[in-house]
């Protein structure tokens, strides 16, 4: 449970740290904002400062303004706040996020005194770790706020290869049969990761006008990604012969994809944890589904709690009542549900350019619609 002396407690702004005098993802404008990570659902504008990781600053500033007062803390680094000590430390979901701890520096502090917000994060296997994104490192702490947009059971990620793999193969065939490809993924982090997947031997890679800038930050990063072209009209030709989009799934609905089809029109996929639930493709009417996520699955969340070696964790995003049931009875931990203001749908426009946090709209009636006999469906649905 919740306690009136936790260093970090949830307000109607977001995670507050009184004894540091900062907020952590606000969701309105504070004075003082530690960011985890550059997606619209955790980085607020209109803060009056921003602490974040080098890269998260960079991308804050293309998504944001150029001219936001933020100061970059390199991941291991800590300084003082207050009376706290902060530190980032990388959190594998997108390039630059991190989970924030804070160490509560006054005298006589209370046994929770180290705290870890975990923002969104994604844990690979050593092998399969994604490079668009730095390696997910456990931090030990007292206290632990873990996000669970992905948990339940069902949630458990094919590896990256295979993904990789059938990506390819659906895209090969598609340009064999004249048909131009769409892959559906979010412009920041996502489109990323899949673009490091696409192999350029079977044709051009275009991407979405909303892409680009963000990739330029993940190349000063270091990431190494294909060469792309922007999806226009100068480009359609090209495109149309055999080449694959990458585009926010707001694209998909407008006029603007048709503009690609090849002789043989064209075929769109979405690229989504949601994807591992076989009834959301029916019902978004696409013409195939990639399970590939920033987030981490079931197991992944229950590995990355328990390597934090915290006897309290606060859940938030998603099924965290669900969590937090199971982790009480499983693991004996005091476990509690963490408010936040990003919880059900969500709206369209924020998911456009946000992240997957959000499930795709309609998906909390899903289990009850067309998918009913999908047992993972099924099995979402007690979320819903
Ligand atoms: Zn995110």
């Amino acid at each position: 449970m919740p306690r009136s002396t936790d260093l970090i407690t949830p307000t109607d702004r977001g995670l507050w740290c009184a004894a540091g005098n900062f907020h952590i993802d606000p969701w309105r404008p504070v004075e003082r904002a530690v960011v985890t990570h550059a997606h619209a659902d955790h980085a607020c504008p209109g803060c009056e400062h921003y602490l974040a990781s080098p890269a998260t600053c960079d991308l804050l500033r293309v998504r944001i303004g150029p001219d936001i007062d933020a100061t970059p803390l390199p991941f291991g680094k800590a300084i003082t706040q207050g009376d706290t000590r902060v530190s980032l430390h990388p959190a594998g979901h997108i390039l630059g996020s991190a989970q924030v701890r804070v160490e509560d520096t006054r005298p006589g502090a209370h046994n929770d005194g180290t705290w870890c917000v975990s923002g969104d994060y994604k844990v690979d296997p050593p092998q399969q770790q994604d490079p668009t994104a730095e390696r997910f490192e456990p931090v030990r702490c007292d206290a632990f706020i873990s996000e669970t947009t992905f948990a339940l059971p069902i949630y458990r990620w094919p590896d990256r290869a295979r993904v990789a793999r059938e990506i390819n193969a659906w895209w090969r065939a598609n340009a064999e049969a004249g048909r131009t490809s769409v892959l559906l993924a979010y412009s920041l982090g996502k489109a990323q990761r899949v673009l490091r997947l696409l192999d350029p031997a079977i044709g051009p890679i275009g991407v979405h006008a909303s892409i680009p800038k963000l990739s330029a930050v993940y190349e000063r990063h270091g990431v190494v990604l294909p060469e792309a072209v922007t999806a226009n009209a100068e480009s359609a030709p090209d495109l149309k012969n055999g080449g694959v989009i990458v585009a926010p799934p707001s694209a998909s609905s407008g006029p603007w994809v048709r503009r690609f089809a090849g002789p043989e029109g064209l075929r769109i996929a979405m690229v989504s944890g949601w994807m591992r639930v076989r009834g959301r493709r029916r019902w978004q009417s696409l013409d195939h589904g990639f399970v590939l996520s920033d987030h981490a699955d079931w197991q992944g969340l229950l590995d990355s709690i328990e390597a934090t070696g915290a006897a309290r964790v606060g859940l938030t995003h998603g099924s965290a009542s669900i969590m937090a049931r199971y982790l009480a009875e499983h693991a004996s931990l005091d476990a509690f549900v963490v408010p936040t203001r990003y919880t059900g749908e969500g709206d369209g426009e924020n998911k456009a350019d946000g992240d997957e946090d959000e499930a795709p709209t309609g998906a909390a009636g899903e289990a009850g619609g067309d998918a009913v006999n999908d047992q993972a469906a099924s099995e979402a649905g007690a979320d819903a």
